[in-house]
């Protein structure tokens, strides 16, 4: 496997020093609660270098040393770019590679057509099944259904690398485990994927259908983890005495009314902490618009965080309003923004960050640079905005 041998930026430059510092400094007032200004994170390092390098999105997802590279190379490309608060030039003690087939893993195993395109993660189609299919059909086999006994390939492959002593920037490179299959959002989103937005007219004509339908796909998702984690040897986090929250992360929930959530979304998450001794969890992924969600969300699960808020598809400035100053906010702006212009980028940081919105700290950012066609002066113009109007 060809590596690249080095960084590209160089080490001891003053500017990178100077970078290192600030970062260090922002991160650990952050940290202590006592933030000096709103941290960014940056993850666009990999779509970055697949445009740089002209790559294929589809040959990591076909060739098992290919996913290896590619993952080490952009994490060596995320170490290069001052684009946000990541400590530059420093490789880690051990780079971690993963079994990457996000978002699609789960959708796959229920008959979803998966498509993987040139530049972009791979995408699923619905499946479209009707109410008769779904109440029918038997539950995907844990190791053998859709993507999984590819996965497995990548994951003997990386095993192998690794044992033989894979080094990279001369430290050890090891696969990161358990290797879990990506479940791409959550029990309702799963259930949209198979049934389709239909399962939303199922809630006020066949509720009972529905109520069974999530519970068999939470099961499933418990089910598939757990079988993945013994795999490797180890204990699924449910399994353990003091750990495995149960996820209260679960995209599409924003077409949800606070009513039809609790009755059948809350209702299931309770459901399930009885049965497994479990609480809910009080972390929330939510990419979508549910503003009106949030508040009724941290009433019945006691929310401490929320994760990749989406302006200005939500007005943080009201989200902030109804969930309090405790709950740690990590917010994105938008990707139109970010495919705008650099005057047009710090006007919008200039916009979002009012007094509300950074409340007492507990705020930070994050660019996942997931699209392509950003220009890299726009994600630097981004960082500046940040560093200038971001301060407390
Ligand atoms: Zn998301």
């Amino acid at each position: 496997m060809k590596l690249s041998a080095s960084f590209q930026i160089d080490p001891q430059a003053s500017e990178v020093a100077a970078h290192n510092r600030e970062v260090r400094e922002v991160w650990a007032a952050f940290k202590t609660d006592r933030p000096t200004r709103v941290p960014l994170s940056f993850t666009g390092a990999r779509t970055i270098y697949l445009e740089e390098n002209g790559i294929d999105y589809r040959t990591y997802y076909e060739d098992q040393d290919e996913m290896v590279r590619l993952q080490l190379e952009w994490q060596r490309r995320a170490l290069e770019l001052p684009f946000g608060d990541t400590i530059l030039a420093e490789a880690p003690e051990t780079w971690s590679v993963n079994v990457d087939f996000h978002p699609v893993a789960s959708a796959s195993c229920f008959g979803c057509p998966v498509v993987f395109r040139p530049d972009a993660v791979p995408a699923h189609e619905c499946a479209h099944l009707s109410r008769e299919q779904c109440r029918t059909m038997p539950m995907p086999d844990l190791f053998t259904s859709g993507l999984l006994p590819r996965q497995r390939g990548f994951r003997d492959r990386m095993d192998q690398l690794c044992d033989a002593g894979l080094t990279f920037l001369g430290k050890p490179v090891k696969r990161a485990k358990p290797s879990l299959p990506s479940t791409g959002g959550g029990t309702f989103s799963t259930a949209l994927d198979i049934r389709g937005p239909e399962i939303m007219s199922d809630m006020y004509e066949d509720p009972e259908f529905v109520r069974v339908f999530l519970e068999r796909i939470a099961e499933w998702q418990i089910a598939l983890h757990r079988a993945w984690c013994a795999a490797d040897g180890m204990p699924y986090a449910m399994d353990k005495p003091d750990g495995g929250d149960v996820s209260i992360t679960d995209h599409g929930i924003d077409m949800l009314s606070p009513q039809i959530y609790d009755e059948f979304l809350v209702a299931l998450i309770f459901k399930l902490c009885r049965k497994y001794g479990k609480r809910p969890s009080t972390f929330l992924h939510h990419c979508g618009r549910g503003t009106h969600l949030f508040s009724h969300i941290q009433k019945r699960f006691g929310v401490t965080a929320i994760h990749a808020l989406t302006w200005p598809l939500n007005d943080v400035g009201r989200v902030r309003r109804e969930i309090g100053d405790e709950v740690w906010v990590t917010a994105v702006i938008s990707d139109s923004i970010l495919n705008s212009t650099p005057a047009a980028i710090r006007q919008a940081a200039r916009d979002f960050f009012t007094a509300e919105v950074k409340g007492r700290g507990r705020l930070s950012l994050w660019a996942p640079g997931e699209v392509t066609g950003i220009p890299t002066e726009n994600y630097r113009a981004l960082y500046e905005a940040v560093r200038e109007y971001g301060r407390y």
